[in-house]
């Protein structure tokens, strides 16, 4: 077993996560990580691989099961790819679903950039009136002074001459049975070297920068949805065009909601409130008053005889609808509150309404304690 460590900590992800969950960590983890982004880096490379190992357990139902039940020993049956001794874009092009044709790196090399993901955290009542947010986020850019080629300027690269240009190399094996083409080692598929490399970018032809954009996020968006801003991801990678010819890849925003002290749920538009309900309210029926979501007081009536637990719709009380003025209702759980702490007046009230309804009750024990105890209730 290549790995020993968690695969679920090695995707940042919960034991829960779901298939899509996955799918998007290592998406996000393999961009972290991936060698051209992080260049003369052994550390990034490795993990960059882990990621690959752990994705392919955790993505197949079969493994990830025999994982969360025996650990790593539970995949000796059924084991993984050594991914350690892989070319990076050999894994690319194995998970060529995932990063579909923007993943560059040899052979798979596309014209478009790289996609990137990034999030962001809004409140529920932002989410109902929609915003505006600034994300911030890195990305790698054509270098200027060499104008993304690598070379000092003044000078130009030269053609690789262990590819003789081609970007990859050919290598046969068991007696010429089969033959293997893989990413060329030494351009690394760019096709050719430079000698003179540029001081700002230390011969990559990209740099990292940082980005900030203004977002738009619409009204009614629910947690987890993504919102692209197409042409914000990375250049077309240097193998493919070292100037960043062609169209870039897109940042796609995931828009996370956060949780809501008083609307503890959210089903489409829905909402779903709790209101505290004192005993006479619940007995004799009453017109409360509830800030909504949009800030504005929700009139509603707990009707005579309301039990613990019974809810209460209030039409168009809810969340937008996405991107329209509709909205959905609020359902309100009605919570019987029974008090902790009663006045002698109370208490001598209480007693005799149980009189009525002819329950037992205590009632003598409760003076008995305040004797002992003048200041307890
Ligand atoms: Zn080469
Ligand atoms: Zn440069």
């Amino acid at each position: 077993m290549p790995q020993t460590r968690c695969y679920y900590e090695i995707l940042s992800v919960e034991k829960t996560a779901s298939q899509e969950d996955i799918k998007r960590a290592y998406r996000r983890q393999a961009m972290k990580w991936h060698p051209d982004r992080n260049p003369g880096n052994p550390e990034a490379e490795a993990e960059f691989k882990a990621c690959a190992e752990a994705y392919e357990v955790l993505s197949d139902a079969e493994r990830r099961q025999l994982y969360d039940r025996h650990g790593h020993a539970g995949l000796r049956q059924n084991p993984v790819h050594d991914f350690r001794t892989r070319d990076v874009a050999d894994i690319f092009s194995m998970f060529n679903d995932i990063f579909g044709q923007q993943a560059g790196g040899g052979r798979r090399a596309a014209a478009r950039g790289f996609d990137l993901e990034t999030e962001v955290e809004i409140e529920l009542e932002e989410a109902f009136t929609g915003c505006e947010r600034e994300v911030e986020f890195k990305r790698l850019d054509v270098c200027e002074p060499c104008g993304g080629t690598g070379a000092k300027p003044g000078s130009k690269p030269a053609q690789c001459p262990t590819c003789g240009g081609q970007g990859q190399v050919a290598q046969t094996g068991f007696g010429g049975m089969f033959r293997m083409v893989t990413t060329c080692p030494e351009c690394r598929g760019r096709r050719n070297v430079v000698k003179d490399k540029c001081e700002k970018c230390r011969g990559q032809g990209r740099v990292s920068t940082k980005r900030k954009l203004g977002v738009r996020i619409p009204n009614g968006i629910s947690d987890g949805q993504v919102i692209r801003l197409s042409g914000e991801g990375e250049p077309t990678p240097p193998e493919v065009s070292p100037e960043g010819k062609g169209p870039r890849g897109d940042l796609h925003v995931v828009v996370r909601v956060s949780e809501h002290e008083r609307f503890v749920e959210r089903r489409g538009a829905d909402l779903v409130a709790v209101q505290p309900m004192a005993f006479a309210q619940a007995a004799l029926g009453a017109q409360v008053s509830f800030e909504g979501i949009d800030g504005e007081p929700v009139e509603f009536e707990i009707p005579a005889g309301s039990q613990h637990g019974e809810v209460v719709v209030v039409e168009r009380a809810g969340m937008t609808e996405l991107q329209s003025k509709e909205r959905g209702d609020l359902h309100v759980v009605l919570q019987l509150v029974v008090p902790k702490k009663l006045t002698d007046e109370q208490r001598k009230l209480l007693a005799e309404y149980a009189q009525t309804e002819r329950v037992e009750v205590r009632g003598g024990e409760q003076s008995f304690w305040k004797k002992i105890n003048p200041f307890g209730g």
